[in-house]
């Protein structure tokens, strides 16, 4: 009989399939890899051939060069690739432009590999697709009912509300590079912030990638002009590590903001000097994990990273039998 762990089974270099011989998002370099997107916990430089989506795969040409990988192959969501005699499919994980779950079937065995995911509506990435499976392999970044994101509309309708009060400070927005800056500018564009919008140098590259993709951002200009008063009621967006660096001390008086799905814990916010923190996560929160595991009704759920124990204790409760992964090397702190 065939058992989940003969098709998929924990290595320290991340997830690997032996009948396939390949690793999904391994963390050190390896022979064979399948990446489910782009966050650099997730796709390392330096394999010798990697399958992912073609966005994910520019995604990668962009931050690391094209010699990233000796040899790539890009499989569009939907299309199946045979690995030997393992077949695997890529579809949308709702988490980033080009965010797959990697689907792989063996021998009648369906496993899903969501990699990171969310369940709400991203104007920049298409929305997750749901899999029936056997095993079912989720992350568990914001799984403790704690944490419930609230509407990424209100949040953004909350900084538009300040900078209307504060026309005389500069908005300064963290924002992770890789999907949640775009995702942000998107949304203030739909929140009717038509005005340019400013952003640091080390953004430009991902957001051409973004609208070379079809995700209009707007007008963006360069946060770079040194006359300070040129800010006075703008909005600037920029990594998270920028905005207290010389960078960010530059400009006068600002509002300090943070889109991150950590806001939510207070001392966070804190901690970072964050006066303004925005809830917003490219990860599922309690709802959202627990209502992808409700509809999925996998056999079993394996928990890759994250806050795992009160996860797998609600599933046990619901009878799916659960396994804590513990995978390391996943950072979610800016990410998220
Ligand atoms: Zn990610
Ligand atoms: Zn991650």
């Amino acid at each position: 009989m065939i058992r989940p762990q003969d098709l998929l089974c924990p290595r320290p270099e991340g997830l690997y399939c032996a009948p396939g011989d390949f690793y999904i998002d391994p963390v050190r370099p390896v022979d064979r890899a399948v990446v489910t997107h782009g966050h650099s916990d997730h796709a390392r430089a330096g394999h010798g051939a990697v399958l992912a989506t073609p966005e994910t795969l520019a995604i990668m040409g962009e931050r690391y060069g094209e010699g990233f990988t000796v040899t790539r192959q890009a499989a569009p969501y939907g299309e199946t690739v045979a690995r030997d005699n393992v077949e695997v499919t890529l579809v949308p994980a709702g988490h980033v432009l080009g965010s797959a779950q990697a689907v792989v079937r063996w021998k009648g065995l369906t496993m899903v590999v969501s990699g990171d995911y969310k369940r709400r509506r991203d104007p920049t990435c298409q929305a997750f697709e749901p899999v029936p499976c056997d095993v079912f392999i989720s992350e568990a970044t914001f799984g403790l009912p704690v944490f419930r994101h609230p509407d990424d509309a209100g949040e953004i309708a909350r900084l538009l509300r300040s900078v209307a009060q504060f026309p005389e400070r500069t908005h300064m927005v963290g924002a992770y590079a890789l999907g949640k800056a775009q995702r942000v500018i998107r949304l203030l564009r739909e929140g009717g912030w038509e005005k340019p919008i400013h952003v640091h140098g080390a953004l430009e590259r991902l957001n051409r990638l973004y609208e070379d993709h079809g995700v209009d951002l707007g007008p963006l200009l360069p946060a770079t002009v040194d006359r300070k008063q040129d800010f006075a009621g703008a909005i600037v967006v920029g990594p998270p590590s920028a905005l207290v660096d010389r960078w960010g001390r530059r400009f006068i008086d600002p509002v300090l903001a943070f889109a991150s799905g950590w806001m939510r814990v207070r001392a966070r916010a804190r901690q970072r000097g964050v006066e303004l923190p925005l809830i917003i996560s490219d990860h599922a929160d309690w709802d959202e994990l627990t209502a992808t595991v409700d509809e999925i009704r996998p056999g079993e759920l394996w928990i890759t990273h994250g806050r795992e124990e009160a996860l797998a204790r609600w599933a046990e409760l619901q009878g799916i039998p659960a396994r804590a992964l513990a995978l390391v090397g996943y950072e979610e702190e800016d990410e998220a």
